[in-house]
């Protein structure tokens, strides 16, 4: 994860690290490689010249060349503000419902079939939800289908209707069904276009106004860098969605979003994907995903 991220800001500190004192000069320089490191990974520009400023002003006002250990020093504040960037403490899922009621967005291909089954999964097993899924995807008789077999797969029931083209009525008759059978968490999974449009915009709206979840979750595939960010911008001004889910993050993705998208939306990634299997979901630690990026 993040290999080539890595690789280059541990080059960049590399410098600090090795230095018992260190100049203005060595400060600048680093915090120029290291801001180069980030728009290497695609953080977007302005994201990464305001990091550099920031841990520059930190370092002026903790006087950094005159402590003991300037380096060091300048290590934590690269690590801190990263962890900053990417949402400071960790989000939990908001489970207060009854039943609590999961929205999921995203565009098609994003992960959002495989993810809903995760999260089925990672509630049935880790926190003792009896999860019900459901398949509100009313054009691709395919993916009902697939949410089926994640439900077969996971041991999780799936609520679909046949032939219903009113995502917002199977929404709204799978929360009844959830409740007269004692299900106390209820996804709906959506449909996704391949780029986003209005109508995929205004379906998805009604069905969050008419359902109205305790937890509206956007799920994105991190591979997809900056255009995460732009994808993530869509869909926050119509849905206002609580959390991210940044998807595929076992392959060679490079970092972008994972590192701007929280200050792009200002809301908190809440998980990630790190494979195909129904067990590769793990909780987003913002100071973990630091402390593996610098090593
Ligand atoms: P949807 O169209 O948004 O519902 O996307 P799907 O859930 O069908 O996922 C699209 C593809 O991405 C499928 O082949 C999934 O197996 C794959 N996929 C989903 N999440 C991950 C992940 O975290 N890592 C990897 N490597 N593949 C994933």
């Amino acid at each position: 994860m993040f290999d080539n991220l890595s690789e280059k800001l541990d080059k960049a500190l590399h410098i600090l690290k090795g230095h018992g004192k260190i100049t203005e000069v060595n400060v600048a320089d680093t915090l120029k490689e290291v801001r180069r490191a980030l728009l290497d990974a695609d953080v977007n520009f302005k994201i990464a010249k305001d990091f550099t400023t920031k841990v520059k002003e930190k370092a002026i006002g903790e006087n950094v060349l005159t402590t003991l250990q300037p380096g060091q020093l300048m290590v934590k504040l690269v690590k801190d503000e990263l962890t900053e960037l990417m949402g400071g403490d960790v989000s939990g899922i908001n489970l207060s419902g009854n039943p609590t009621i999961i929205l999921m967005s995203g565009l098609q291909g994003s992960g959002k079939t495989t993810f809903s089954g995760k999260l089925a999964n990672y509630l049935k097993t880790k926190k003792n939800k009896k999860p019900l899924l459901v398949a509100c995807d009313i054009y691709r008789p395919a993916a009902i289908n697939q949410l089926h077999v994640v439900g077969e797969q996971i041991g999780v029931e799936v609520y679909s209707e046949e032939g219903n083209k009113n995502a917002v009525e199977i929404a709204q008759n799978a929360i009844k069904h959830a409740k007269a059978n004692g299900f106390n968490v209820v996804i709906v999974d959506t449909a996704g276009r391949l780029a986003i449009d209005e109508e995929m915009m205004n379906e998805i709206a009604n069905v969050h106004k008419a359902i109205e979840p305790n937890e509206t979750l956007f799920v994105v595939d991190s591979m997809t860098g900056q255009d995460a960010v732009n994808t993530a911008k869509a869909f926050n001004d119509r849905l206002d969605f609580d959390g991210v889910i940044l998807t595929k993050l076992d392959g060679d993705t490079r970092g972008g979003a994972a590192i701007s998208i929280k200050s792009v939306v200002n809301k908190p990634i809440k998980f990630i994907g790190t494979g195909e299997k129904m067990e590769a979901i793990d909780v987003f630690y913002p100071s973990r995903m630091a402390d593996r990026i610098l090593g």
